[in-house]
């Protein structure tokens, strides 16, 4: 088959599905197909690149060069970035078709893609569900097989999360693996973009692709970047597994800690070894998440105030306050405001030490447990989220419950470890399930490995 035709044939499902399932923002209908025509005019070319022709979408919070790019928010409705972020730049490198933008919790602030200006997106097994965020437009496009392939980012989960409730694979890379350039800043010292796609090993085909350093980002790590998809079969397969007790002692639901030990068991035939091991400040990562996070969002959203970025609440004001104002008021969703609130309250003085700098001590402690865990095992085994896809509208006027979604993903990225999403299993009422798997720094080597022998 020619990219044209895959191309076509991704964007004739985009168009089959999206009405449903709003997994995009925005489509590329014409300058994707131009793409491919480009690279089926270049044969000897598209044979080469490791994935000339391969239809790709990229969460909108991700810049793309003269392509609206909205972080899910109304204040950038019209924002069409002059460039394209790195990690989506090695993509097109590479050969991959952009074939759209995709739906996600304003600012990547959620975890169920309800919060999008744009409305939610639905979980392709029962539409009546969330698909979890924040990156659920792009779990919802790889799960219902608009595209083979997808470009997510995870603060907190937000790859993990959404991949787990659509029964896809999600990879959060170690923070610094792959370039921040280019992604719309949430909470910087957590933010990280990573693939969602069908397997492991498309997974890890995209991690080599996108990770390495780069120039334009002091935070990406100049270690080398290994041939994840050669070291599949090659790396050793992780014998020593962890299972933190710490995780299990919380209420899951029935369906998922079954199908859990049937995958224990199969990781077991595989030459698993489970060990058991203590994280044993594991309690306070949703506490201490999410006063970072809203920290650093309250500080990185300060830019959006009606000059730069396009919108702006309406022409004439009285004075630049009253714009700044009313511009934040009706740009920003209800969400946002709460973190934007909570955030600038834990840094004000006063309060500082009490909230941001108990939360960054915490977070320490818990870097920590990992540190010390991994001196008994290779890789860590967990759930990735208590719950079930839960129903549209169950958790969306209750933000603690919503946050408490997050309790197995925070703790790896407050420590900044790797992390990957596994599915496993379906429960009775035909709901995806899956475990996630813990690893040191920059061993997403092991992730993938294991994954991949699991799958
Ligand atoms: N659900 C978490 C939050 O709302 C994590 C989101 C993310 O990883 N972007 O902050």
């Amino acid at each position: 088959v020619t990219a044209t035709e895959v191309v076509k044939a991704s964007l004739e499902r985009i168009r089959e599905m999206n009405g449903l399932l709003n997994a995009f923002i925005t489509v590329l209908e014409e300058s994707s197909i131009e793409e491919a025509e480009k690279l089926d005019k270049n044969p000897e070319l598209l044979k080469k690149l490791p994935l000339g022709g391969v239809p790709v979408a990229v969460k909108d919070c991700l810049c793309t060069q003269k392509v609206r790019t909205t972080c899910g928010s109304k204040i950038l409705e019209n924002f069409c970035p002059p460039f394209n972020a790195t990690c989506v730049s090695r993509l097109r490198e590479a050969g991959a078709v952009i074939v759209g933008k995709t739906n996600m919790d304003e600012f990547a602030m959620g975890s169920s893609t309800e919060h999008s200006a744009y409305g939610p997106s639905r979980n392709p097994w029962d539409t009546d569900r969330v698909p979890g965020g924040s990156s659920g437009g792009s779990a919802v496009a790889v799960a219902s097989g608009m595209v083979p392939a997808a470009l997510g980012t995870d603060t907190g989960g937000s790859i993990r999360l959404p991949a787990a409730f659509c029964g896809v694979v999600g990879l959060k890379p170690t923070y610094g693996r792959v370039s921040r350039y280019g992604l719309i800043e949430f909470a910087s010292s957590f933010d990280q973009a990573g693939p969602i796609t069908r397997t492991a090993k498309d997974a890890a085909l995209m991690l080599q692709i996108i990770a390495g350093h780069d120039p334009l980002d002091s935070t990406s790590v100049p270690e080398p970047v290994h041939s994840y998809v050669d070291l599949l079969e090659q790396s050793p397969f992780p014998c020593r597994v962890g299972i933190p007790r710490e995780y299990f002692s919380y209420e899951i639901n029935g369906e998922i800690s079954g199908a859990i030990e049937k995958a224990m068991d199969v990781l077991k035939k595989l030459g698993a070894e489970f060990v058991d091991v203590s994280l044993p400040h594991t309690d306070y990562g949703v506490a201490a998440y999410y006063i970072i996070a809203p920290a650093e969002a309250s500080s990185n959203l300060a830019r959006y105030d009606g000059v730069k970025y396009g919108f702006r609440a309406q022409t004439d004001f009285p004075d630049l306050m009253e714009m700044y104002l009313k511009t934040r008021a009706v740009g920003f969703g209800k969400e946002v405001k709460r973190r934007i609130m909570l955030g600038t309250y834990v840094l004000s003085a006063g309060y500082y030490e009490a909230y941001y700098g108990k939360a960054s001590q915490v977070r320490r402690l818990i870097q920590q447990d990992f540190l010390k865990a991994f001196e008994q095992c290779d890789v860590l085994f967990t759930p990735v989220s208590p719950t079930l896809p839960f129903r549209i509208g169950e958790k969306v006027d209750n933000p603690l419950a919503m946050y408490l979604t997050d309790v197995f993903t925070l703790p790896a990225s407050l420590a900044g470890i790797p992390g990957i999403s596994v599915p496993c299993s379906m429960s009775s009422g035909g709901l995806p399930i899956a475990f996630q798997l813990l690893a040191p720094y920059f061993r997403e080597d092991l992730l993938l490995r294991m994954a991949h022998a699991y799958q």
